[in-house]
C-alpha cells in the first residue's frame, strides 16, 4: 500500500523544506540516520532521571518538548524511509505481522522476554 494522507503529505513538504534550503546534498541516508538518532537522544534526555511516575507526571513544559523531539524524530524518520524509498505504514505493517508471529498472545502474556528466550 503506498503511502497516503498525512504522512504522504508531510514527507512531501519535507523535501520541498529541504530542496528550498539546498539541504538535500546534506540528506545522505547515513546522515539522516544519525540525525534521527541524535533525535531520539534528545528524546530520552528529557526523561533522564526521572522515576516512572515521575515520567508519566510530565509537566506542561516538559510535554511541549516532548512533543517537540517527538516531531523530530518522525522528521528525520520520513525523510530516511523517503531517500531509501521505503514506505513507512508498510514497514510498520510488515513489522508487526512479524512481531505478531513472534510472540504469539498465548505463549508470552505478561511476560517482558524477548522472543529468543521462550
Ligand atoms: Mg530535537
Amino acid at each position: 500500500m503506498a503511502q497516503q494522507g498525512a504522512l504522504k503529505t508531510l514527507s512531501v513538504e519535507l523535501q520541498v523544506f529541504a530542496a528550498d534550503r539546498d539541504w538535500l546534498q546534506f540528506h545522505s541516508p547515513k546522515n539522516l540516520a544519525m540525525a534521527l538518532s541524535v533525535e531520539a537522544s534528545e528524546l530520552l534526555e528529557i526523561f533522564q532521571w526521572l522515576t516512572p511516575a515521575e515520567s508519566a507526571a510530565l509537566s506542561t513544559d516538559k510535554l511541549a518538548d516532548v512533543r517537540d523531539e517527538i516531531g523530530d524524530v518522525l522528521i528525520y524518520l520520513i525523510r530516511l524511509a523517503d531517500q531509501l524509498g521505503i514506505d513507512l505504514v508498510e514497514a510498520a505493517q510488515r513489522k508487526h505481522e512479524k512481531n505478531r508471529q513472534k510472540y504469539p498472545t498465548d505463549m508470552v502474556r505478561g511476560s517482558a522476554k524477548k522472543y529468543t528466550d521462550y
